[in-house]
């Protein structure tokens, strides 16, 4: 087993969530120092959301250090009891520090509109030319193919992939309560603590004893309240249609000749479908946002007011849609056309459950694998089984549809029939 170089001095990073982050390993220290993992401290953890919640300003940095603490303090748990195999270690932290290391600026707005895939370029990132690779590699011969696996779910053992992964892992747990914290809003807590104190190594996952259910429940109906009241904000989501909108109209620009007077240079290689990793790891939200403010002034009267809204937070505005009124999008697209607003970029039709966010639900094979209690006679259940609150959400996936509009151009619309047809269709 490869004896890990330890620091001199144990490092600490101070830590609204954790207090403290400790760190007591060489590698680790050297690993946070690189410049692909600095570069996260220019990405924030959700995207658009501080348009609605403006505390949520908060870092991928910050969440991935978090994730890092988490799985430490676990295994410190696991260790004291004799439950955990010490070789595992460095790769079980190192994945949990690195795990989102390949996440771009606004990560779900730029994959939706450029195909990019974040766990792609995590991946690429721990296996590539970078200095996080040098490290890994130069600490033990195999490591980064090792710390790849268990965030690609492939490694072999299940319980370094399950503590990273699963239905309750070091990275849910910490967003939840790191996004609670950082928007401010009051739901979004459980106790962390007691949840560590159940968890037992079952034999293809973590289990948690059955006396800790309450705890288990308790972060369950967090995450179900965060991704109501948080991840699936309105606002949140208007702001992400604006932000789609952008890359889209700039992109269709480049390719026409535009003439930019604000050139967008770290973007040209992904315009033109040739972007290296290197390209990418320049990327981050400082750079995004600075176009975003000099494009105000672009001739392009869609782009600059795209940019405008964005910067200034004039967002589109939404009208829940039903199931049956769901045709009322093609009507409004032609409506629009008509009255000179044009639909690609100021109609949207965003359903929450094409979200990148999930909620608990057993069962389903591409889902992680369901929560196990284990029950004082030493047989597994499944957590819905058990409990009654769980029950009542599981499997249950409500999809709601909305349409995103621009209110202020539509009101501003010179009296015609489509006008009185786009008002009666969103009912203003
Ligand atoms: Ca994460």
């Amino acid at each position: 087993m490869t004896q890990f170089e330890k620091l001199n001095e144990e490092k600490v990073f101070k830590d609204p969530v954790h207090r403290y982050i400790h760190v007591r390993e060489r590698l680790i220290w050297d690993l946070i120092g690189t410049p692909e993992f600095q570069r996260l401290r220019r990405i924030r953890q959700l995207g658009t959301t501080f348009l609605t919640f403006h505390g949520a300003e908060h870092s991928r940095f910050g969440h991935s250090l978090g994730v890092y603490e988490i799985a430490r303090r676990v295994i410190g748990i696991f260790k004291n009891r004799g439950d955990w195999d010490d070789g595992e270690t460095m790769i079980a932290l190192c994945a949990a520090l690195l795990h989102d290391v390949g996440h771009g600026p606004f990560s779900h707005s730029f994959e939706k509109v450029f195909g990019t895939n974040h766990e792609q370029f995590t991946q690429a990132i721990i296996l590539g030319d970078t200095e996080i690779h040098r490290l890994l590699e130069g600490a033990e011969g195999g490591l980064p193919e090792k710390v790849a696996d268990v965030i690609g779910h492939t490694y072999k053992n299940r319980m370094v992939v399950s503590l990273i992964s699963s239905q309750i892992d070091a990275d849910r747990m910490d967003y939840l309560l790191r996004d609670a914290y950082f928007t401010g809003v009051s739901y979004g807590h459980f106790d962390m603590e007691r949840i560590w104190r159940v968890m037992r190594p079952g034999d293809s996952q973590i289990v948690f004893k059955s006396s800790g259910m309450h705890a288990v429940e308790d972060y369950i109906m967090s995450r179900y309240q965060m991704y109501w009241q948080v991840y699936f904000h309105p606002v949140t989501r208007s702001a992400e249609v604006i932000l789609t909108k952008i890359l889209h109209r700039a992109r269709i620009l480049y390719q026409k000749g535009f003439q930019f007077k604000h050139v967008p240079v770290p973007l040209i290689s992904l315009f033109e479908g040739h972007m290296t990793l290197r390209d990418y790891l320049r990327l981050d939200e400082s750079v995004m946002m600075y176009y975003f403010q000099v494009w105000q002034d672009e001739a392009d009267p869609i782009l600059s007011d795209l940019c405008s809204r964005f910067m200034n937070r004039r967002l589109f505005k939404y009208v829940q849609l039903s199931k049956d009124s769901l045709s009322a999008g093609e009507e409004l697209t032609e409506a629009f056309r008509a009255a000179g607003i044009d639909p690609e970029y100021y109609l949207e039709v965003d359903s929450s459950s094409d979200c990148p966010y999930d909620f608990y639900r057993p069962g389903k094979e591409e889902e992680r694998l369901p929560i196990q209690l284990l029950m004082p006679d030493g047989s597994l259940h499944e957590l819905s089984r058990e409990s009654e609150v769980v029950r009542a959400i599981t499997g249950k996936r409500r999809t709601d549809h909305k349409l995103y509009y621009p209110k202020d151009r539509v009101l501003a619309l010179p009296d015609s029939t489509w006008k009185k047809k786009i008002c009666g269709l969103l009912h203003i």
